[in-house]
C-alpha cells in the first residue's frame, strides 16, 4: 500500500516536470514511436488492442518499476524509470508494458500475462537489438519458462485466447484447457495471481509431485530458493 502511494506520488512527480518542461519532450515522442510499432507488432502476434483506450506517451518518471497506470476516461500512460533514459532500457521496459495495454484492466496480473509479457521483450530485444536480457527477476523467469511452452507448440495461441476472452489476466483454466490444450493443472499455474502464488506453496508441490516436467523445473527451483529465506 506504502509503495503504491510512493509510486503515485512519483507519477505526478513526472507529470509535473513534463509540465514545467523539465522533460525531455523529443525523447518521449521517439519512445511513443517505437511503442506504437511494438503494439503493431504485439497485435499481430497477440490479437487486437482495446483500442477505446487512449494510449499517451510514455513518460520517464522515478518509480521503481515501469508500470501502466490508467486513468478516468480511459486514458492509459506507461511511466518508465530512471534507468529508462538508457534507450535499451526503455525499449525493453516499452515492450513488456505493450502486452499489459493490450487490454487493460486495474487488476492482479496472471501468472500467463506477466509470463508473456517478459517473454515479448525478451523476443524483442534479441531480434531488434541483438540483446539477450536477463529476466527482471526469478519470478518473472519461472512466468516465462511457464509460458513459452504453450508459444512454442502454437504461435498464436494467445490470439485465438484472446478472441474469446481480451483481458489476458481474465482467461481462465477452463478456456486455457479447451483452447491451448494443455493440462488443468498447467493451467492452474497460468491462471494463479503472479504476485500471491508464490506465497501459497500447496500449489508448487501439488504440481510438482505429479510428475510433469514440462514447467516444473523453474518453479520448483524458485520455490526451493523461497523457503529457504
Ligand atoms: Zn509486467
Amino acid at each position: 500500500m506504502e509503495l503504491q502511494f510512493m509510486e503515485s506520488l512519483l507519477r505526478i512527480e513526472a507529470e509535473a516536470k513534463y509540465f514545467f518542461g523539465a522533460t525531455d519532450r523529443s525523447y518521449e515522442q521517439t519512445l511513443m514511436d517505437e511503442l506504437l510499432k511494438i503494439i503493431e507488432e504485439a497485435e499481430s502476434l497477440f490479437g487486437p488492442r482495446d483500442r477505446s483506450y487512449e494510449l499517451l506517451p510514455p513518460r520517464i518518471s522515478e518509480c521503481g518499476c515501469a508500470h501502466p497506470y490508467v486513468y478516468p476516461f480511459r486514458k492509459i500512460r506507461i511511466y518508465l524509470t530512471p534507468h529508462s533514459k538508457t534507450r535499451h532500457i526503455a525499449s525493453y521496459h516499452l515492450a513488456h508494458e505493450a502486452v499489459h495495454v493490450l487490454g487493460p484492466t486495474r487488476s492482479w496480473t496472471t501468472v500467463l500475462e506477466e509470463g508473456l509479457a517478459t517473454h515479448f521483450s525478451h523476443a524483442y530485444m534479441k531480434r531488434v537489438y541483438g540483446l539477450q536480457f536477463d529476466a527482471p527477476n526469478r519470478w518473472y523467469r519461472a512466468a516465462m519458462l511457464a509460458v513459452s511452452p504453450l508459444l512454442a507448440k502454437n504461435e498464436f495461441v494467445i490470439k485465438e485466447l484472446r478472441a474469446r476472452q481480451p483481458h489476458l489476466s481474465k482467461i481462465d483454466e477452463t478456456l486455457l484447457v479447451e483452447v491451448a490444450g494443455i493440462e488443468l493443472e498447467q493451467a492452474r499455474i497460468l491462471c494463479a495471481d503472479f504476485e500471491s502464488s508464490w506465497l501459497v506453496p500447496s500449489n508448487w508441490n501439488e504440481y510438482a509431485t505429479q510428475g510433469s516436467q514440462l514447467f516444473v523445473e523453474g518453479f520448483r527451483s524458485i520455490w526451493d530458493e523461497w523457503k529457504s529465506r
